[in-house]
C-alpha cells in the first residue's frame, strides 16, 4: 500500500501477481530482520539499567558551586526536571503513586519488556501510551506497515531510545512503538518508558520509597534470574 511498486501495479507497468509475490517475500524479509533487530536490542541490554545523564558533565574536577553557576549546567537541569516532571506528578498523587508502583513492578525487570505485538488489533486500538496518552503503533503493525515505515522504524529505534530530542520521522503518523509487560494493561510509548527508566534510576537515588520499590524490584529480578540458571 502506497508503495512504489503498488502504483506501478495500479498503473499497469507490472502485473500485480508480480508485485503481490514480491511483497510477500519482501514482507517475509523485513519480518525476519525487523524481529532479530527488536529481540537484539531488548536482550542486549538496550533496555537494561540506564545510568541517569545527570551525573554526566563536569563532575569530579570542578566544585559543585562551580558547577551549579555554569549556565550549560543550569539549562541541562531545568530540561531533565522538565523532563521527569509527568512522573514526579505520578509519584506525589495517592492514587497515581499506587499505578507508578505497579509500573515499577511490571516494567523495571529489562528482560520481560518487549515491544507491543501480542495482542490483537481490536485489544491494541485502545492502548495508548500510559505517560502522555499518544497512540502507540504495534510491531505487528509495523512488521505489516509499508517498507517505507518499516525502513523509518529500525532506523528510528536506537535514536528513539538515545536521544531524546529525537522527532519520529513523519511516516509514522503520530505513532510511536510501545512497550509492554506481561503482567500490566499499561503500554508505554518508547520515548516515555525510556525517560522512566531514567527517572526510576536517577529519582531512586533521592527519594527513599522509590528507592524501597526499585531495590525490591532488583531483588526479585535477581531471585528470579538465579533460579532460572
Ligand atoms: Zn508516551
Amino acid at each position: 500500500m502506497g508503495s512504489l511498486r503498488g502504483a506501478l501495479a495500479a498503473s499497469g507497468i507490472v502485473k500485480q501477481e508480480v508485485v503481490d509475490e514480491l511483497d510477500e517475500k519482501d514482507r517475509e524479509e523485513r519480518e525476519k530482520e525487523f524481529k532479530k533487530k527488536v529481540e537484539s536490542m531488548t536482550s542486549t541490554g538496550r533496555f537494561q539499567s540506564r545510568k541517569p545523564n545527570i551525573s554526566r558533565g563536569p563532575s569530579s574536577e570542578s566544585p559543585k558551586k562551580d558547577r551549579r553557576a555554569d549556565p550549560e549546567w543550569q539549562k541541562r537541569k531545568e530540561e531533565l526536571k522538565k523532563r521527569s516532571e509527568p512522573f514526579d506528578l505520578l509519584w506525589r498523587g495517592e492514587r497515581s503513586r499506587k499505578f507508578m508502583i505497579h509500573v515499577l513492578r511490571t516494567f523495571l525487570p529489562p528482560p520481560i519488556v518487549k515491544f507491543v505485538g501480542d495482542w490483537s488489533d481490536k485489544e491494541f486500538k485502545s492502548k495508548n501510551c500510559c505517560i502522555c496518552k499518544n497512540e502507540s503503533i504495534s510491531l505487528e503493525d509495523a512488521i505489516k506497515a509499508s517498507g517505507e515505515v518499516a525502513k523509518a522504524m529500525v532506523e528510528a529505534f536506537p535514536k528513539m531510545l538515545d536521544d531524546p530530542k529525537y522527532k519520529m520521522p513523519d511516516v509514522m503518523e503520530g505513532k510511536k512503538l510501545a512497550v509492554q509487560a506481561p503482567d500490566s494493561n499499561a503500554v508505554f510509548c518508547a520515548p516515555c518508558y525510556r525517560e522512566f527508566i531514567r527517572w526510576a534510576l536517577f529519582k531512586s537515588g533521592v527519594d527513599n520509597s522509590l528507592a524501597r520499590v526499585v531495590s525490591s524490584v532488583r531483588k526479585k529480578y535477581q531471585k528470579s534470574k538465579d533460579n532460572a540458571g
